[in-house]
């Protein structure tokens, strides 16, 4: 048998919300708010706030991370407004990639987040990767196909240990559920992180290095409604939008999270079989 035991992660994607100003007040506040033990926190504000919200948490709470919303997929170059991955060294630990409002609003294909992903990777940060299908998508049936291609066409020929080395986490956001006020249910998320997990796998994944990937859920989450993901052994938190820019909902939501640290870290390591290439 093998042993592991996966962290419990809630992250903001703050959007294109807050100035340098506001962005600074905000995290200082959210993270005095949610101080608890063994939930890894990060705020991801836009990147003309990534500085101000920075300073707040050195100051305020260094634990919590911060992370850019994106990255473009070249070092430097002609690419007017654009930012890159080392342009990010000091301002960020964390990186999102591959969000469905930059697939919808900037045509990011998965071979493009592939190379985001890429760079993010050299430069040291720590990627969250999305993926989630659109509502037909879904009311067809083919969700699973549609994210096993989207991870399929991002982690193209990487290799799994670079992933696993700049511990890589993913984001299961069904496109229909984010900004909607509707979710999808604990067991159909459950469902999905079990198909990423195989899908890594089937990237050439060892099954150990696919089980520790952690796998947040995302889509109008708030304090209400996050239990019923976390009661989900294969949720490990979530990538939070709206409600990441209210303090009291950050804080039910860190406070719910760090029920199942502790449950987690009093169950133990979760024992699982070995399985072919582990
Ligand atoms: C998101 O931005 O990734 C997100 C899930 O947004 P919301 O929580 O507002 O649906």
């Amino acid at each position: 048998m093998i042993r592991q035991m996966r962290e419990v992660i809630v992250a903001g994607n703050w959007k294109m919300h807050t100035t340098p100003a506001d962005a600074g007040a905000l995290a200082h506040t959210i993270a005095a708010r949610t101080r608890v033990a063994g939930v890894t926190r990060v705020i991801c504000p836009p990147f003309t706030s990534l500085a101000s919200v920075g300073a707040a948490l050195a100051d305020g709470d260094p634990e919590v991370g911060v992370g850019a919303q994106n990255v473009h997929h070249e070092l430097q170059g002609a690419y007017t407004g654009e930012v890159s991955a080392p342009m990010l060294t000091g301002l960020a630990t964390w990186v999102i990639v591959g969000h469905s409002e930059r697939r919808r609003d900037a045509g990011e294909t998965d071979a493009l987040i592939g190379q985001k992903l890429r760079r993010v990777i050299e430069a040291g940060l720590r990627p969250i990767l999305c993926v989630g299908e659109q509502l037909a998508e879904r009311e067809a049936g083919r969700q699973e196909t549609v994210v096993r291609s989207q991870l399929r066409g991002a982690l193209g020929d990487q290799a799994p240990a670079a992933l696993e080395a700049a511990r890589l986490v993913i984001a299961y956001e069904p496109v229909w559920a984010i900004g909607t006020g509707r979710t999808a249910s604990g067991a159909d998320a459950a469902e999905m992180a079990g198909v990423i997990r195989s899908a890594l796998v089937d990237a050439g994944w060892s099954g150990r290095a696919a089980d520790a990937v952690p796998v947040l859920y995302g889509g109008s989450v708030t304090s209400a409604v996050f239990a019923e993901f976390l009661a989900e052994p294969a949720i490990d938190g979530a990538l939070v939008g709206g409600a990441s820019l209210k303090v009291e909902e950050m804080a039910g939501i860190v406070a719910r999270a760090a029920l199942t640290a502790t449950a987690r870290l009093a169950a133990g390591p979760i024992a699982r079989p070995v399985e072919a290439g582990t």
